[in-house]
Protein backbone atom coordinates (compact mmCIF):
# COMPACT_ATOMS: atom_id res chain seq x y z
CA UNK A 1 0.00 0.00 0.00
CA UNK A 2 0.73 3.84 -0.86
CA UNK A 3 1.92 5.34 2.69
CA UNK A 4 -0.69 8.27 3.60
CA UNK A 5 1.36 11.35 3.66
CA UNK A 6 1.21 11.54 7.20
CA UNK A 7 3.09 7.91 7.48
CA UNK A 8 6.12 9.15 9.60
CA UNK A 9 4.22 11.74 11.82
CA UNK A 10 1.61 9.22 12.90
CA UNK A 11 5.13 6.43 13.24
CA UNK A 12 6.58 9.25 15.74
CA UNK A 13 3.71 9.14 18.43
CA UNK A 14 4.87 8.22 21.69
CA UNK A 15 4.03 4.82 23.03
CA UNK A 16 1.64 4.54 26.09
CA UNK A 17 1.97 2.13 28.78
CA UNK A 18 -1.15 0.00 28.64
CA UNK A 19 -1.06 -1.05 32.14
CA UNK A 20 0.88 1.38 34.23
CA UNK A 21 1.50 -1.00 37.33
CA UNK A 22 2.37 1.59 40.08
CA UNK A 23 -1.24 0.39 41.61
CA UNK A 24 -0.58 -3.20 41.74
CA UNK A 25 -0.86 -4.86 45.30
CA UNK A 26 2.96 -4.60 45.95
CA UNK A 27 4.34 -7.86 47.59
CA UNK A 28 6.06 -7.33 51.24
CA UNK A 29 9.52 -8.87 49.67
CA UNK A 30 11.13 -8.10 52.96
CA UNK A 31 8.66 -10.18 54.75
CA UNK A 32 9.00 -13.31 52.33
CA UNK A 33 12.15 -13.09 52.59
CA UNK A 34 12.63 -12.90 56.47
CA UNK A 35 10.35 -16.03 56.24
CA UNK A 36 12.26 -17.84 53.75
CA UNK A 37 16.15 -17.61 55.76
CA UNK A 38 14.59 -19.81 58.20
CA UNK A 39 12.50 -22.34 56.07
CA UNK A 40 13.30 -25.79 56.18
CA UNK A 41 13.02 -27.95 53.44
CA UNK A 42 10.06 -29.95 52.88
CA UNK A 43 11.04 -31.97 49.43
CA UNK A 44 12.69 -32.01 46.19
CA UNK A 45 11.80 -33.15 42.55
CA UNK A 46 14.88 -33.89 40.47
CA UNK A 47 13.24 -33.34 37.12
CA UNK A 48 14.83 -36.40 34.21
CA UNK A 49 15.92 -34.49 30.84
CA UNK A 50 12.57 -34.13 28.06
CA UNK A 51 10.67 -35.12 30.80
CA UNK A 52 8.44 -33.43 33.65
CA UNK A 53 7.24 -34.27 36.86
CA UNK A 54 5.06 -32.18 39.10
CA UNK A 55 5.01 -30.90 42.73
CA UNK A 56 2.66 -28.93 44.96
CA UNK A 57 3.45 -26.42 47.50
CA UNK A 58 1.50 -25.28 50.13
CA UNK A 59 0.10 -21.31 50.47
CA UNK A 60 2.54 -19.66 52.10
CA UNK A 61 5.93 -22.25 51.24
CA UNK A 62 8.51 -21.02 49.08
CA UNK A 63 9.75 -23.16 46.14
CA UNK A 64 13.37 -22.97 44.12
CA UNK A 65 13.79 -23.94 40.19
CA UNK A 66 17.91 -24.75 40.20
CA UNK A 67 20.19 -25.63 37.36
CA UNK A 68 22.25 -28.14 38.36
CA UNK A 69 24.21 -30.00 35.49
CA UNK A 70 24.56 -28.46 32.63
CA UNK A 71 22.38 -25.58 31.24
CA UNK A 72 18.69 -26.33 30.49
CA UNK A 73 15.26 -24.34 30.68
CA UNK A 74 12.47 -25.54 32.13
CA UNK A 75 8.67 -24.86 31.12
CA UNK A 76 6.73 -24.03 33.98
CA UNK A 77 2.69 -24.38 34.54
CA UNK A 78 1.08 -23.77 38.27
CA UNK A 79 -2.35 -24.42 39.06
CA UNK A 80 -4.44 -23.74 42.37
CA UNK A 81 -4.12 -26.93 44.03
CA UNK A 82 -7.85 -26.84 45.10
CA UNK A 83 -9.69 -25.98 41.91
CA UNK A 84 -6.92 -26.83 38.49
CA UNK A 85 -9.57 -24.11 36.70
CA UNK A 86 -7.94 -21.33 38.27
CA UNK A 87 -4.40 -21.54 36.56
CA UNK A 88 -1.46 -19.44 35.67
CA UNK A 89 -2.00 -16.32 32.88
CA UNK A 90 0.81 -15.45 31.10
CA UNK A 91 -0.60 -13.62 28.94
CA UNK A 92 -1.83 -11.00 31.43
CA UNK A 93 1.29 -11.37 33.34
CA UNK A 94 2.57 -10.28 30.50
CA UNK A 95 0.31 -7.23 30.01
CA UNK A 96 1.02 -6.22 34.01
CA UNK A 97 5.11 -6.77 34.16
CA UNK A 98 6.28 -7.38 30.53
CA UNK A 99 7.75 -10.42 28.55
CA UNK A 100 9.90 -11.33 31.29
CA UNK A 101 9.80 -12.03 34.96
CA UNK A 102 12.12 -11.46 37.56
CA UNK A 103 12.57 -10.71 41.53
CA UNK A 104 9.58 -8.69 42.73
CA UNK A 105 7.21 -9.61 39.97
CA UNK A 106 4.36 -12.36 39.76
CA UNK A 107 2.38 -14.93 38.21
CA UNK A 108 -1.14 -14.12 38.21
CA UNK A 109 -4.28 -16.21 37.95
CA UNK A 110 -6.49 -16.82 35.11
CA UNK A 111 -10.08 -14.94 34.97
CA UNK A 112 -11.83 -14.62 37.26
CA UNK A 113 -9.36 -14.80 40.34
CA UNK A 114 -6.47 -12.65 38.28
CA UNK A 115 -4.47 -12.61 41.69
CA UNK A 116 -0.79 -13.82 42.19
CA UNK A 117 -0.73 -17.51 42.57
CA UNK A 118 3.42 -17.19 42.95
CA UNK A 119 5.94 -13.87 43.50
CA UNK A 120 9.71 -14.47 42.75
CA UNK A 121 11.41 -13.63 45.56
CA UNK A 122 14.78 -14.12 44.10
CA UNK A 123 16.51 -14.41 40.84
CA UNK A 124 20.77 -15.57 39.98
CA UNK A 125 20.19 -14.10 36.72
CA UNK A 126 18.47 -11.10 37.48
CA UNK A 127 22.06 -9.30 36.55
CA UNK A 128 20.90 -10.08 32.40
CA UNK A 129 18.88 -7.52 31.69
CA UNK A 130 18.08 -6.73 28.23
CA UNK A 131 20.75 -7.93 25.50
CA UNK A 132 21.69 -5.94 21.99
CA UNK A 133 19.21 -8.48 20.37
CA UNK A 134 16.45 -7.57 22.95
CA UNK A 135 16.43 -10.76 24.51
CA UNK A 136 16.17 -11.65 28.18
CA UNK A 137 15.63 -14.84 30.86
CA UNK A 138 12.26 -16.03 31.97
CA UNK A 139 9.94 -15.15 29.49
CA UNK A 140 6.11 -15.39 29.23
CA UNK A 141 6.20 -14.52 25.51
CA UNK A 142 6.57 -18.17 24.01
CA UNK A 143 4.08 -20.47 25.09
CA UNK A 144 5.39 -24.26 25.44
CA UNK A 145 6.96 -26.30 22.48
CA UNK A 146 4.33 -29.30 21.54
CA UNK A 147 3.94 -31.58 18.68
CA UNK A 148 1.05 -30.13 17.04
CA UNK A 149 3.38 -27.02 15.82
CA UNK A 150 5.79 -29.68 14.92
CA UNK A 151 3.58 -31.43 12.89
CA UNK A 152 2.03 -28.42 11.26
CA UNK A 153 5.65 -27.00 10.55
CA UNK A 154 7.55 -30.50 9.45
CA UNK A 155 5.29 -33.62 9.59
CA UNK A 156 6.96 -34.37 12.72
CA UNK A 157 5.58 -37.25 15.35
CA UNK A 158 7.74 -36.09 18.04
CA UNK A 159 6.30 -36.90 21.67
CA UNK A 160 8.74 -35.24 24.24
CA UNK A 161 8.23 -31.74 23.47
CA UNK A 162 7.20 -29.82 27.29
CA UNK A 163 3.37 -29.90 26.04
CA UNK A 164 3.60 -33.80 26.33
CA UNK A 165 5.69 -33.63 29.11
CA UNK A 166 3.66 -31.77 31.14
CA UNK A 167 0.14 -33.59 29.87
CA UNK A 168 2.07 -36.90 30.59
CA UNK A 169 2.91 -35.41 34.35
CA UNK A 170 -0.41 -33.91 35.23
CA UNK A 171 -2.40 -37.13 33.76
CA UNK A 172 -0.12 -39.28 36.27
CA UNK A 173 -0.39 -36.36 38.91
CA UNK A 174 -4.60 -36.85 38.74
CA UNK A 175 -4.89 -40.55 37.92
CA UNK A 176 -6.74 -39.33 34.74
CA UNK A 177 -6.63 -40.17 31.13
CA UNK A 178 -4.03 -37.63 28.40
CA UNK A 179 -7.04 -36.72 27.29
CA UNK A 180 -8.52 -35.39 30.04
CA UNK A 181 -5.28 -33.99 31.48
CA UNK A 182 -4.38 -32.10 28.16
CA UNK A 183 -6.31 -29.02 28.23
CA UNK A 184 -5.10 -27.85 31.73
CA UNK A 185 -1.68 -27.21 30.41
CA UNK A 186 -1.08 -23.88 29.18
CA UNK A 187 1.29 -21.14 28.65
CA UNK A 188 4.43 -21.11 30.74
CA UNK A 189 6.29 -19.55 32.32
CA UNK A 190 9.80 -19.96 30.39
CA UNK A 191 11.90 -20.60 33.24
CA UNK A 192 15.73 -19.37 32.33
CA UNK A 193 15.31 -19.40 29.09
CA UNK A 194 16.87 -16.47 26.99
CA UNK A 195 14.22 -14.72 24.16
CA UNK A 196 12.71 -12.13 22.67
CA UNK A 197 11.65 -10.50 19.73
CA UNK A 198 12.87 -9.31 16.87
CA UNK A 199 13.14 -5.82 16.01
CA UNK A 200 12.98 -5.96 11.57
CA UNK A 201 10.59 -8.96 11.35
CA UNK A 202 8.67 -9.22 15.03
CA UNK A 203 9.76 -12.73 15.32
CA UNK A 204 10.03 -14.26 18.85
CA UNK A 205 13.70 -16.12 18.92
CA UNK A 206 15.45 -18.04 21.25
CA UNK A 207 19.19 -17.78 22.08
CA UNK A 208 21.33 -19.63 24.52
CA UNK A 209 20.56 -19.51 27.99
CA UNK A 210 22.68 -17.78 30.32
CA UNK A 211 21.87 -20.49 32.97
CA UNK A 212 24.67 -22.05 34.58
CA UNK A 213 24.33 -25.13 37.30
CA UNK A 214 24.18 -23.21 40.46
CA UNK A 215 21.58 -20.79 39.04
CA UNK A 216 17.80 -20.57 40.38
CA UNK A 217 14.77 -18.78 41.04
CA UNK A 218 12.69 -18.63 43.94
CA UNK A 219 9.11 -18.19 44.44
CA UNK A 220 6.53 -17.91 47.70
CA UNK A 221 3.43 -19.36 46.79
CA UNK A 222 0.48 -17.28 47.43
CA UNK A 223 -2.07 -19.74 47.28
CA UNK A 224 -1.63 -23.68 47.23
CA UNK A 225 -0.08 -24.76 44.25
CA UNK A 226 0.29 -27.83 41.95
CA UNK A 227 3.19 -27.05 39.91
CA UNK A 228 4.70 -28.97 36.55
CA UNK A 229 8.18 -28.89 35.67
CA UNK A 230 9.75 -29.73 32.24
CA UNK A 231 12.68 -29.84 30.88
CA UNK A 232 12.95 -28.80 27.59
CA UNK A 233 13.89 -30.99 24.56
CA UNK A 234 15.39 -27.59 23.31
CA UNK A 235 18.34 -28.00 26.23
CA UNK A 236 19.75 -24.42 26.81
CA UNK A 237 17.69 -23.62 23.84
CA UNK A 238 20.65 -22.38 21.76
CA UNK A 239 19.86 -23.97 18.76
CA UNK A 240 16.77 -26.53 18.13
CA UNK A 241 13.61 -28.03 20.48
CA UNK A 242 10.96 -30.50 19.23
CA UNK A 243 14.37 -32.99 19.19
CA UNK A 244 16.02 -35.28 21.02
CA UNK A 245 19.48 -33.21 19.18
CA UNK A 246 19.90 -30.61 21.93
CA UNK A 247 22.13 -31.64 25.02
CA UNK A 248 19.78 -31.80 28.02
CA UNK A 249 20.33 -31.81 31.43
CA UNK A 250 17.78 -32.24 34.71
CA UNK A 251 16.78 -29.26 36.82
CA UNK A 252 15.72 -29.55 40.24
CA UNK A 253 12.88 -28.16 42.18
CA UNK A 254 12.92 -27.84 46.13
CA UNK A 255 10.08 -26.97 48.58
CA UNK A 256 10.49 -24.88 51.65
CA UNK A 257 8.52 -24.23 54.54
CA UNK A 258 8.50 -21.08 56.72
CA UNK A 259 9.10 -21.18 60.72
CA UNK A 260 5.51 -21.14 62.82
CA UNK A 261 5.30 -17.89 62.70
CA UNK A 262 7.32 -16.30 60.48
CA UNK A 263 4.88 -14.74 57.96
CA UNK A 264 3.01 -12.87 60.81
CA UNK A 265 -0.41 -12.36 59.49
CA UNK A 266 -0.28 -12.82 56.05
CA UNK A 267 -3.02 -14.34 53.75
CA UNK A 268 -3.38 -15.82 50.68
CA UNK A 269 -5.09 -12.82 48.45
CA UNK A 270 -8.59 -13.10 47.38
CA UNK A 271 -10.08 -13.94 44.43
CA UNK A 272 -10.20 -10.59 42.59
CA UNK A 273 -13.24 -8.24 43.44
CA UNK A 274 -15.00 -7.68 40.26
CA UNK A 275 -18.52 -8.31 40.71
CA UNK A 276 -18.50 -10.71 37.51
CA UNK A 277 -22.13 -8.75 36.48
CA UNK A 278 -20.69 -7.70 33.18
CA UNK A 279 -23.21 -5.01 32.66
CA UNK A 280 -26.31 -7.36 33.63
ZN1 LIG B 1 10.01 -26.99 25.60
Amino acid sequence: MTQPADAAERRAIKPVICYPNETLPVPDLELYRSARATAIKTGEVLIQPREADTFRVPAGNFFRISSVEGPQVGDLNLWNADDISERFYPGKSRALHGTHLTTGERMWTSFPGLRPMATIIDDSLDWYGIDEFGGSVHDVIGTRCDPYTGNLLSGSQYHHCCHSNLTRALADELGVSLQEAEPHVHDVLNVFMCTGFTRDTGQYFMKASPVRPGDYIEFFAEINLLGAMSACPGGDCSAEHSSDTAACYPMLVEMFAPAEGALGNWQSPPLNGYDRSHGR
